[in-house]
């Protein structure tokens, strides 16, 4: 047994590359590095690596995390730049005892001198869409539409586990400014013991959660990963809307080390993408009156490969 599972459409062909690798028996942090860095080599798209969208100064500064749930080995990068696979640099620090987490040009830096592959990550595309940006911002408030991140979690055949981000955050964003992608807790957590999560949405509200580990928490306590992803969400929502006044977009999912998962969100547009020895299938996340339902994509929709 062993299962794949990752945030949004655009993870599908990363959780196929995933898939085929844990199918000959490789182990699920092989198959999260490979599907993520599929995701992050597509150009297509805007919010994880090559072609990722870039802040206000026209800069791509890219986030990533990774998870061993065996060791509890955490690595992460922030603000990371001209680095081709910021996912695999991730790991390589999850390896570390210390300095696991490096940012900005510490990063780029430690990249570049472990022999990663040196990339300008700005395409002429996410130049457009900056340039048309700029021109929208001075009508519209809100400049920060247009993120997502691609969040991956497998169990292996061994039943180890791992976790696995990367995103180019917000989307006009601050130079420097870090959302919980790459935060071990609030945009992944991985425990081979009982289980993994990861998150997608608005980072600012998502830390204010810790939510990923918060729904290996609720696992733990016995919760199916569906209810586990349902309460986290909910809760969160319902506590910051209460208490800080509004809440954002929340979307997250979660596996087990029995490879059961879940998913849930408080948006219109999530899909996760899942892949076990039955296939790959995109399912659309539809929110219902107190629950989430994965419905199951049409081919029509997956092959448009919609940027959600
Ligand atoms: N959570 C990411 C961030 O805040 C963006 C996203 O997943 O949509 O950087």
């Amino acid at each position: 047994m062993w299962t794949i599972i990752g945030t949004w459409r655009m993870a599908k062909e990363g959780v196929e590359e995933g898939a085929k690798l844990l199918a000959q028996g490789s182990s699920a942090l092989d198959a999260l590095e490979n599907a993520v860095k599929a995701v992050e080599n597509d150009p297509y798209y805007k919010s994880v690596g090559y072609g990722g969208l870039p802040n206000e100064e026209k800069e791509v500064e890219l986030d990533a995390g990774f998870m061993d749930g065996d060791t509890l080995g955490f690595g992460a990068v922030c603000a990371i730049r001209d680095v081709a696979n910021p996912v695999s640099v991730a790991r390589r620090l999850s390896q570390e005892n210390v300095n696991c987490v490096l940012v900005g040009s510490g990063a780029t830096q430690y990249a570049l001198n472990n022999g990663f592959e040196k990339k300008d990550m700005l395409t002429e595309r996410a130049e457009e869409f900056y340039q048309k940006r700029l021109e929208e911002m001075k009508k519209e408030l809100n400049a920060y539409r247009g993120h997502d991140t691609v969040g991956m979690l497998a169990v292996d055949a061994q039943g180890s586990m791992g976790a696995a981000t990367s995103t180019s955050g917000l989307f006009m964003k601050k130079r420097g400014r870090v959302g919980d992608s790459p935060l071990i807790g609030s945009g992944l957590y991985a425990d081979s013991e009982v289980g993994a999560a990861t998150a997608t949405g608005l980072g600012e509200d998502l830390m204010k959660g810790c939510i990923s580990y918060e729904i290996v928490t609720l696992m733990k306590q016995g919760l199916h990963p569906q209810k586990a992803c349902e309460k986290a969400v909910s809760e969160l929502e319902e506590k910051l809307k209460r208490r800080h006044g509004s809440c954002s977009d929340l979307s997250v999912i979660a596996l087990n080390n029995k490879g059961e998962w879940g998913c849930a969100t408080n948006i219109d547009n999530f899909a996760v993408s899942v892949a076990t020895e039955d296939g790959c299938k995109v399912y659309h996340v539809v929110r219902k009156e107190g629950y989430c339902e994965a419905v199951e994509a049409d081919r029509a929709w997956v092959d448009l490969r919609v940027e959600e």
